[in-house]
């Protein structure tokens, strides 16, 4: 079975929580057929039941997930809100049409679902598990529902200093670790820093990443959004990937403090130009510490310009309490960071995590003779698609999906003006240079 690790368990030899009722002192004769588990029946219905395989043709069903209505759209695709079946949680869907894109959209597809699959981070939408059709192709990924960057500030103009803080932090925390395992977003945006209702940020998109054998490679394809484009991508040069996420960091951090952009042009070649001069004005209202900051992010030489870890020991974030990720942020996911941890505490509480979702998935259905370990990794398996969710459910409760805080917070119930940027959207572009 796809998946491998965990196995759906013949109706026989069940010992989940559903068969527990089953006494042993009841003779075989007396027995009735053990009842179905949540599993067995999901799969029946999709075989049997009219409705559901009604559902699944005309795609009011994909895989183990209930579609529902339009949450966002972008340039190749669709997003749905969908439930999963058995877990019953929210889930984004991003359909995307496969006989719509040409080779470069398909490679760049390609290259976004291996990128996502690497990444596991409370910061960055999860990828759950890509369901393909012949005609389409369905990322399920981890829902966000406060809606994004751009849209809040459109609305409600800048943030407050303090907002601030807690929403760049987590987007650094995010890059940082991206970085870290090599992969560089190259497409940051407020567009595509997603929010969940309880304030976590999300960073989505990873149409435009690549994951580079090490930080000194120097890439030519010019991507992303030309207001966040660093100068050297208008100056047509190879560049170094991370320099220039952190640019588009620097770009981000002035539109949440100030709810404007720091180079606005009416056409791309006056944008050009003033992006390689270099030429934007903090406002002398931005705290001191921000302005250091954006100021040491937004310099034209890319050599000179903030390093990730620079950004996270600045003044400005001195009073943020990062989230717990940040404490082993070289490993390639936090729970396997804590696995490999010698903190037997941390060890402990994956321990712990682990037994929930293996309880959970015998629960639903299936069975853990495998490994008990074992992680399933492939993303086009529905099993894959259960055990990320309830990882993401158990990690959740333990509170991994929370903003950081800042220390010594006080609110600010002044209302600073709105100043809302209600510019258009950032279209995102691709090309490579010559
Ligand atoms: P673009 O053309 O802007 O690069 P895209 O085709 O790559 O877009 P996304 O940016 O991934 O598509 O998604 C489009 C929109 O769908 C987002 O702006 C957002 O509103 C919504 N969306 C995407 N992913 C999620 C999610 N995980 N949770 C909630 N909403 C989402």
């Amino acid at each position: 079975m796809p998946g491998g690790e965990y196995e759906v368990e013949p109706t026989k030899r069940h010992h989940s929580l559903h068969s527990l009722s089953e006494s042993s002192e009841t003779g075989p004769d007396d027995e009735g057929p053990p009842p179905l588990t949540p599993l067995q029946k999901l799969t029946a219905d999709m075989c049997k039941d009219e409705k559901t395989i009604k559902d699944l043709i005309v795609g009011r069903r994909v895989g183990f997930y209930k579609v529902r209505g339009e949450i966002g759209c972008g340039t190749f695709s669709r997003v749905k809100l969908g439930f999963h079946a058995l877990t019953k949680d929210k889930v984004a869907l991003k359909i995307l049409d496969k006989t719509r894109l040409d080779s470069q959209a398909q490679r760049l597809l390609y290259k976004e679902i291996s990128n996502m699959e690497c990444l596991h981070h409370p910061n960055v939408v999860r990828l759950f598990e890509v369901v393909e059709t012949p005609s389409r192709l369905y990322l399920v990924l981890e829902y966000a529902g406060g809606g994004d960057l751009h849209s809040r500030i459109a609305t409600d103009g800048k943030l407050s200093d303090n907002a601030s803080k807690i929403i760049f932090a987590q987007i650094l925390s995010a890059i940082k670790y991206m970085h870290d395992i090599n992969v560089i977003h190259r497409d940051l945006k407020a567009e595509n820093v997603l929010l969940t209702c309880s304030g976590c940020v999300k960073v989505a998109d990873f149409g435009f990443s690549t994951q580079v054998s090490n930080r000194s490679v120097a890439l030519d394809t010019f991507c992303g959004s030309p207001p966040y484009a660093a100068p050297e991508l208008f100056r047509d040069e190879c560049y170094l990937g991370a320099p220039v996420d952190v640019w588009a960091m620097g770009v981000l951090l002035f539109f949440m403090v100030t709810g404007t952009m720091p180079f606005r042009a009416e056409t791309i070649g006056k944008l050009r130009r003033c992006v390689i001069e270099c030429a934007y004005t903090v406002p002398p209202w931005v705290p001191g510490p921000c302005q250091r900051l954006i100021k040491g992010i937004l310099k034209g030489d890319p050599a000179e310009r903030h390093a990730v870890d620079q950004m996270l020991g600045c003044d400005w974030l001195l009073p943020v309490q990062f989230p717990w990720t940040m404490a082993t942020p070289e490993l390639s996911s936090p729970l396997q960071s804590m696995l490999d941890s010698e903190r037997s505490d941390l060890a402990e509480e994956v321990e712990q995590v682990e037994e929930e979702v293996r309880s959970s998935l015998e629960e639903l259905g299936f069975s853990t003779e495998h490994p008990p370990n074992g992680r399933p990794k492939d993303s086009r398996s529905a099993v894959t698609g259960v055990y990320r969710i309830l990882l993401h459910q158990a990690q959740k409760r333990r509170g991994c999906d929370s903003p950081p805080v800042v220390r010594g917070m006080v609110r600010d119930p002044k209302r600073e003006g709105l100043r809302a940027y209600k510019g258009l959207r950032h279209t995102s572009k691709l090309c490579v240079l010559s």
